[in-house]
């Protein structure tokens, strides 16, 4: 059956009082930006609904997709819209809707009507009882199941009538554009992916940074960084990637550092860059993939060493997760094949044999002591060379 509309639920947004329609408006761009390559829709708001109306031919699973993608929306229904609101058109036109949405008609049902116009001659209730009892006489296959029916058959009966059942989920959250801006570390690994897009799904819009070292690391691996920036962005928006070089500060501090701390003084000085960067691009925060005790860097002690430089929230979603959650969140999302492409990251290579697990704070200030007097220079460095790519999804 091909639909003309789709009815959009939201559930969040709807606590949002006063505030709720600059929710509702910005979850209508995004719509409107998402579904722009795929036919012409009039996207219109409506008593705590949305509604999407196609105006052109358009590919019912291509969008049925894009939409599992906006964020803010948990439900999408395909729904049939009648403006003649008689009793007898809309038993016919749900006994049809039956018959072209169900292959099989043999399942348990209830109906439940809705009127907004309550000068409407008939209770809901009598819309109810008389809506089953047509679709009994229709349908052999169908029982009535007030208590736990399999589908519920929903009308709506406003200036038009709405018919629907089938409720598609949508991502949840919120829609991005509704709460600040956010800076990612993002490294090619499979967790940092993840933690971008659950900040971008709570509205958040996302920028990026990702620290390359040529020639330790290649273009491979940028490149990499780069698609998966494209899948996150399928779902948060465009993120513009900034690359940083990161090499001549790697090197610095390999020289001039004790190896076992290598680990944890890169990870200060990127959080110090992606700040900067922050900063610049308007951000309130950075984002990471770190989880507790995933690797050594990742310890307690270590990210209470890591942490300490930053002067901004830095977000870390995946902290309290295990490897699989994460790594179930990137299949559903999609990074993960992109994810385990084996390409070297710049902490990688650069790797002690035995680091620290415990750092001690005033150590790491003692060994960054060593880089006193061109360290700052190298950031700033680092910062104006960035190079900025515009990551869009394919
Ligand atoms: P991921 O799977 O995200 O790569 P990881 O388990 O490999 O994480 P680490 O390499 O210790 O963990 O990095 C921890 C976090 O630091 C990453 O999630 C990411 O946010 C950030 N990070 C690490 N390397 C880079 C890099 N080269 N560029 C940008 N951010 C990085
Ligand atoms: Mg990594």
């Amino acid at each position: 059956m091909q639909y003309k509309a789709f009815m959009i639920k939201y559930a969040e947004i709807g606590t949002k009082g006063k505030n709720r329609y600059i929710f509702e408006d910005i979850l209508c761009k995004n719509i409107n930006r998402k579904l722009k390559s795929l036919g012409d829709f009039y996207i219109r708001k409506e008593q705590g609904r949305i509604f999407i109306e196609a105006k052109s031919e358009y590919d019912y699973e291509d969008t049925v997709s894009a939409l599992t993608k906006v964020f803010g929306i948990v439900g999408i229904c395909p729904v049939i819209v009648e403006e003649d609101t008689s009793f007898e058109t809309i038993r016919d036109r749900v006994i049809e809707y039956v018959d072209k949405a169900y292959d099989r008609k043999n399942f348990t049902f209830k109906v439940n009507t809705r009127r907004n116009d309550k000068s409407y001659p008939m209770t809901s209730m009598e819309v109810n009882a008389e809506l089953g009892h047509f679709l009994l006489e229709a349908y052999e296959g169908l029982a009535v199941d007030v208590h736990a029916p399999q589908e519920i058959i929903n009308v709506e009966i406003r200036k038009v009538v709405y018919i629907y059942s089938i409720n598609i989920p949508g991502p949840g959250g919120l829609p991005v554009g509704t709460n600040g801006k956010a800076m990612a570390l993002l490294s090619g690994g499979i967790d940092s992916p993840v933690a971008t897009y659950m900040i971008a799904k709570r509205g958040v819009e996302m920028e990026a940074v990702y620290f390359h070292a040529p020639p330790f690391t290649s273009e491979q691996a940028k490149q990499k960084v780069i698609d998966l920036a494209g899948i996150v962005a399928d779902y948060s928006g465009a993120i513009r990637l900034h690359v940083v070089n990161f090499a001549d500060i790697q090197m610095a501090i390999y020289d001039n550092c004790p190896h076992e701390e290598l680990t944890i003084i890169m990870k200060r000085y990127m959080i110090k860059i992606a700040e900067k960067l922050a900063a610049i691009n308007d951000c309130q925060c950075t984002v990471t993939g770190e989880s507790i005790g995933q690797v050594s860097s990742q310890t307690v002690h270590s990210l209470y060493v890591i942490n300490e430089v930053s002067t901004m929230p830095v977000f870390r979603p995946c902290i309290g997760m295990d490897k699989q959650e994460i790594v179930d969140i990137a299949e559903k999302i999609g990074t993960y094949e992109t994810s385990i492409q084996p390409y070297e990251d710049c902490c990688t290579t650069f790797v002690a044999k035995h680091p620290v697990t415990k750092p001690i704070l005033s150590a790491i200030y003692k060994s960054e002591s060593k880089l006193e007097g061109f360290i700052d220079e190298m950031l700033e460095r680092a910062v104006e060379t960035a190079e900025t790519v515009m990551c869009r999804c394919r």
